[in-house]
Order: structure tokens, then sequence, then C-alpha cells
């Protein structure tokens, strides 16, 4: 179980994210709504250490970090448990598809060479990517990006994934690829929290849902009762816009 508490973020005088709790169970996806600057992305961000939350803290099987105070150890302990998968991929550019995947096999978990390679290759497999090992992200379409991405992020075995609207820099034709590598992610076990703007996936993917606005969680539940059935006119107003 991972259990996040009281996360707390302000920007100068402006309070951005409010105190959020929030839950996440064995193989749980969490999926985050919420309008543009209600603090989603800060609110990732600060789990795993991207930005250093005023208070806050996780607890990851028993294992608390408190995230305002991380000496070196314990910052990277938490971001080899945390992996994140961004909007704009963020791969390294003269990096090849496969290198991406190596790069933390090798140097952050300083595995073997031939071990890292049959991990790297096993992912890309997974994400059918097999075929392009060897290019280059400029050379690869967003989707392609993306799937690298996300195979890079499973490759660390993390023990929860945070995904930042991981379709939103995508063409359409290319959003289909990135949701249903998303759900073969799923299928790896890991519990995962995505941000997201596409309603459909969410429902059908999460075991739970968060409407955020204003840095705070103005409602939460299964899938079926927060799209089906919400109960908060702030919600229902925020849904209206994706019918
Ligand atoms: P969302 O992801 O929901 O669109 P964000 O977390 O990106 O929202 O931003 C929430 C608010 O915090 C916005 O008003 C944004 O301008 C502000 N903000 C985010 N990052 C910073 C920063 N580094 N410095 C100052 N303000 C920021
Ligand atoms: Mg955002």
């Amino acid at each position: 179980m991972i259990s996040i508490r009281d996360v707390r973020k302000s920007f100068k005088a402006k309070l951005v994210v409010d105190g959020i709790d929030l839950d996440v169970g064995q193989g749980g996806i969490v999926s985050i709504l919420g309008p543009s600057g209600s603090g989603k992305s800060t609110f990732l961000r600060c789990l795993n250490r991207l930005e250093t939350p005023d208070a806050g803290s996780i607890d990851m099987g028993g294992d608390r970090y408190d995230l305002p105070r991380l000496d070196r150890r314990r910052l990277q302990s938490l971001r080899m448990r945390i992996g994140m998968v961004f909007q704009n991929y963020n791969l390294f550019r003269h990096r090849t598809a496969i290198e991406n995947i190596l790069e933390g096999l090798l140097v952050v978990k300083r595995l073997k060479r031939a071990e890292a390679q049959d991990i790297a290759e096993g992912y890309l497999a997974l994400m059918g990517l097999s075929d392009q090992a060897a290019q280059y992200p400029s050379s690869l379409s967003g989707g392609q990006q993306q799937r690298v991405a996300i195979a890079r992020t499973l490759a660390m075995q993390p023990e929860l994934i945070l995904f930042d609207e991981p379709t939103s820099a995508l063409d359409p034709e290319h959003t289909g690829e990135v949701l249903e590598a998303i759900r073969k992610a799923a299928g790896q076990g890991i519990p995962m929290i995505i941000v997201t703007h596409e309603m459909g996936f969410a429902r059908e993917i999460s075991s739970h849902v968060l409407f955020i606005d204003g840095g705070k969680v103005i409602e939460q539940g299964d899938p079926k009762t927060l799209f089906g059935a919400p109960e908060q006119q702030r919600t229902r107003d925020f849904l209206k816009n994706y019918l």
C-alpha cells in the first residue's frame, strides 16, 4: 500500500497544492482529472521531488518519506522507487531508443551490460518497438517516443509510476497506441497515478478517480460513480466539457 498524505506546495504567495491525500493499493490505477492550472503536475512533481513541497509524506510499504526533508540518500531511494512519464517524453536526444532504456539500468542500477541489454530488449518488445531499437528520438513519431519513455520507466521496475498527461502532446492518430501501451504497462501490476484528459480511457482503466480544482480534491471515487453520477457541481461542470 502507498499512502500519500497532506502534500502542500506554494509558489511565492500562491497556494498551488493544498493538502492532497491519496492511497494507491496493490496494482491500483488512480486517474487525476482537473482543469488546467489546478495543480495536477505540481502534485505529481512533489511526489518524486522534482519540486520540493512545503509539506507532505509518502509511505511505501511502511517506509515513510518526509517529502520536504530528504537527505541525498533518501532522495535517491525515492527516485528509484517512483518512475515518471512526461507529456514531452523527456528522452535523451543523443541516445538511441535502446540506449535511452539502458542508461538507467547501467548507471543507476549498475547492472552488467548483458543483463541490462536483455531487460531493455524485453521492454522494447513489450512496447512493440523491437525494430526501432537503433533509432534516435528525432526519427521516431511522438507515439513511438512516448512508448520508449514508458519502456524506460518500466525497465527500472519502480513501485509506482506517475504519468503526467502522457498523450497531450500527440497527434490524435498516435493517442490510441500510447493508451494501449499504458494498458500494457498496467498489466505489469505496478501501481500508477495518471493525470489525463482522456476521459473514456480514465473511466475504463482506473480503480479510483480524483477530481482536483484549486489544488484540492473536490471529489473522488470509483470511475463508475465519478463519471456516471458525480456529486459535486464543480465536477459536473468540468465533465460537461468532455461530453
Ligand atoms: P496543472 O498541471 O493542473 O495544469 P500546474 O501544477 O502545472 O497545473 O500549475 C498549477 C499552478 O502553479 C499554475 O497557476 C502555475 O502557473 C503555477 N506554477 C507551476 N509551476 C510553477 C513554478 N515553477 N513557479 C511558479 N508558479 C508555478
Ligand atoms: Mg499539468
